[in-house]
């Protein structure tokens, strides 16, 4: 049995409000949303944060890009979003799975 946190929810084994999914990411809502729409991408692969890519990973990196204008259009955001990846401690980031945040809609601060 993992203990991060992510792999238990894409496996199904902790609860997730999952938006979408198929056989290399898992998309869900942010438990504590920061815009109207707060979405948390992340490959189903356990990768610890964007220091912990290879060679091998570029294709699933291009792939996961590819869906999030896709899955932001599914939640209406029309007119754009924003994507932020926290790397490391230093950077903000306290999941320790790499994980694309995507926000938009109402209550998006500036930037
Ligand atoms: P980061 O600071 O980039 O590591 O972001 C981690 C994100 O995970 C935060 O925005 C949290 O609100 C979110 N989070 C923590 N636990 C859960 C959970 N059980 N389900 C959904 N999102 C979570």
């Amino acid at each position: 049995m993992s203990d991060c946190l992510f792999c238990r929810i894409a496996t199904g084994e902790l609860p997730g409000d999952i938006v979408y999914e198929d056989e290399k990411m898992v998309v869900f809502r942010d438990i504590a949303p920061k815009a109207q729409v707060h979405l948390l991408a992340i490959p189903r692969e356990h990768i610890e944060s964007l220091n912990g890519l290879t060679e091998e990973h570029d294709a699933l990196i291009a792939y996961m890009m590819r869906q999030l204008p896709v899955l932001a259009k599914a939640q209406g955001l029309e007119s754009g979003f924003r994507t932020i990846i926290n790397t490391g401690p230093g950077g903000g980031q306290v999941v320790f799975h790499l994980h694309i945040h995507l926000l938009g809609g109402t209550g998006l601060p500036g930037f």
